[in-house]
């Protein structure tokens, strides 16, 4: 393809990659660690001071495309009062934090999975009961406690998930560029909404996947903020359509500037489960290098990239045998080639923790961290203090790096065997001249096209209408798929494809299988398909309806359909 990049990405070289042995030490050089109340904090204090790499590109034209919104923001006085609190001595009658003598909660205990047995069955047995106490930090029971954690922290998140986080994305993603920070967030939603607010005006475009994650344009839609899909391939994105479509951009056409920042989600992308390639991810870079262009990586699905799809009733491939072979076996992200410092990398523990815990974090320059603060100063205020305690004393204290990357080879066995089953599924139940589909190789989605020209009405209907019959047809046979078209990213706009996405997540095993069993009915239904497939029935079950009742026609249909298929 035709485009240049600006920074060779290929030739950069990851200078002292961290590893989880390497932590400890790491600590230590860190010095005295400060994660008192409201700590004052950044990733600066946790890295790897690695002076070999370049600084990221200065960038004059993110402070031009900030919003008049986040240009106008300032340090919170209070929070930034707190870094005088580390004072030794120091008796503070300055913020409004109440004492932890008026917090109602001593302790709380959580019981978790030991390392190395992580199912529920495992846990309710072996589990480890770990007791959060009010005042384990100065009992020198731990580095977090509840009289800390339940206080007022930083925008930033507290110091002790920062530094977590912050070593972990230095183990997995090694930035090429020595200014990254983290900044803890509350789940990637919140920090989508944060960075539309940092870089978008009413009126601007924000460019995605062509169906995509369908809160990403709704938090956007009431800010004003347009979503416009490129069209996707098996493996997402692709980079010459992002490339024509920026190349041909026209300000009076589209009634908004060209657009600056570009929404992926790389790995198992929310709806269609795509997984861009190595070489497809550095094909996006080059592109938003020669357009200049910001990237939110949205990654919740980064870590359920699975073991590769063997075929029906294929023994499984066999999971990565240690921890550099697993972080290995992931294809690097768009961080890992980020020699500019374009990319916005969001993490959550939303998909490979818990949901309700609401944390995550972003990793970007330090230019665009510090805004990104700014903002969570005086939204969330910092992400909940019991969920940060929680999740640290389970994550940094009870695993530790190397158990995390054990829980996460566990979740990826665990994802990788729910992929198979729905797949054999479809394989068993969904008539190949109706619906096809690429097996996914992450994430928590499996995303069925259906053949919408087989359908009778093809052409003298809408596809959307036919996509309706689907679904209420689904929902007769008591079975709920998600409609393709919920997730086009340019609302309003006509489309043409029938997709339908199941999320192999959430079911129990045999009713997964059940749920594409009744699927395949309703689509058979709505495409008449056993009338057209089986030369002598169509005359007889069209008959028949007329003779019997609904329930009498349903029974009869089946038995037919049975007689047929045997
Ligand atoms: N991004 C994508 C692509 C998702 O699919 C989801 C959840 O479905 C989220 C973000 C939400 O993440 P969080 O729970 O961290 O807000």
């Amino acid at each position: 393809m035709g485009v240049h990049a600006v920074t060779n990405i290929s030739t950069v070289e990851l200078p002292n990659a961290l590893t989880c042995a390497g932590v400890p030490a790491r600590r230590l050089k860190s010095g005295a660690f400060n994660g008192g109340v409201a700590a004052a904090t950044s990733s600066e204090f946790f890295k790897s001071k690695s002076l070999c790499k370049p600084l990221a590109k200065k960038w004059d034209r993110i402070i031009d495309r900030l919003s008049k919104e986040s240009k106008s923001r300032k340090a919170s006085s209070l929070k930034g009062a707190a870094k005088y609190l580390a004072k030794p001595g120091l008796i503070s009658l300055g913020g409004g934090l109440p004492s932890s003598d008026y917090f109602p909660f001593e302790h709380i205990e959580i019981r978790v999975p030991t390392v190395g047995q992580f199912s529920e069955e495992e846990t309710k047995i072996n589990g480890q009961n770990v007791k959060i106490g009010k005042h384990d930090v100065p009992e020198g029971r731990s580095a977090f406690d509840l009289a800390i954690a339940l206080n007022y922290g930083q925008g930033t998140g507290s110091a002790q998930m920062l530094r977590f986080v912050t070593e972990h994305t230095e183990i997995v993603h090694n930035p090429p560029y020595q200014d990254w920070q983290c900044i803890i967030d509350v789940g990637s939603t919140n920090g989508l909404d944060t960075l539309y607010r940092m870089f978008c005006e009413r009126g601007d475009y924000v460019i995605s996947e062509e169906y995509t994650f369908a809160t990403a344009v709704e938090t956007a839609a009431p800010l004003g903020v347009k979503f416009l899909g490129v069209k996707i391939d098996d493996e997402g994105l692709i980079p010459e359509d992002l490339d024509q479509l920026l190349e041909n951009w026209d300000e009076k056409a589209r009634c908004g500037r060209k657009p600056f920042l570009l929404y992926t989600v790389p790995s198992g992308q929310n709806p269609t489960g795509s997984t861009q390639g190595r070489a497809r991810r550095q094909e996006i870079y080059k592109v938003a290098q020669k357009h200049d262009l910001l990237i939110i990586e949205d990654e919740p699905y980064y870590f359920l990239q699975m073991q590769p799809y063997m075929g029906p009733n294929a023994p499984p491939a066999p999971l990565p045998a240690t921890h550099e072979e697993f972080l290995n076996s992931l294809v690097p992200s768009l961080l890992r080639m980020d020699v500019d410092g374009r990319v916005i990398r969001m993490d959550s523990f939303s998909k490979v923790i818990s949901p309700g815990a609401r944390i995550g974090w972003i990793t970007a320059t330090s230019q665009i961290c510090e805004r990104f603060t700014r903002n969570c100063e005086v939204s969330t205020q910092n992400p909940s203090g019991f969920s940060q305690v929680i999740l640290h004393r389970l994550l940094d204290e009870h695993w530790g790096h190397t158990g995390y990357l054990d829980w996460l080879i566990f979740i990826r066995k665990e994802y990788t065997q729910r992929r198979d089953i729905i797949l054999q599924a479809c394989e068993k139940y969904l008539p190949k001249e109706l619906a096809s589909w690429t097996p996914p190789a992450a994430g928590m989605f499996h995303w069925i096209k259906i053949a919408v020209e087989k359908h009778p009405d093809f052409g003298k209907r809408e596809v959307v209408d036919i996509e309706d019959d689907i679904f209420q047809a689904s929902i007769s046979e008591c079975v709920l798929l998600s409609p393709g078209s919920w997730f086009v990213a340019e609302r309003g706009a006509r489309h043409t494809g029938l997709f339908f996405r199941a999320t192999f997540a959430a079911a129990a095993g045999p009713d997964m299988t059940e749920a594409i069993r009744r699927f395949s009915i309703a689509l058979k239904k709505v495409f008449e398909w056993e009338q057209m497939t089986c030369i002598p029935r169509p005359l007889s079950f069209r008959v028949s309806k007329k003779k019997f009742g609904d329930g009498e026609c349903k029974y009869l249909y089946h038995t037919l359909t049975f007689v047929v298929l045997a």
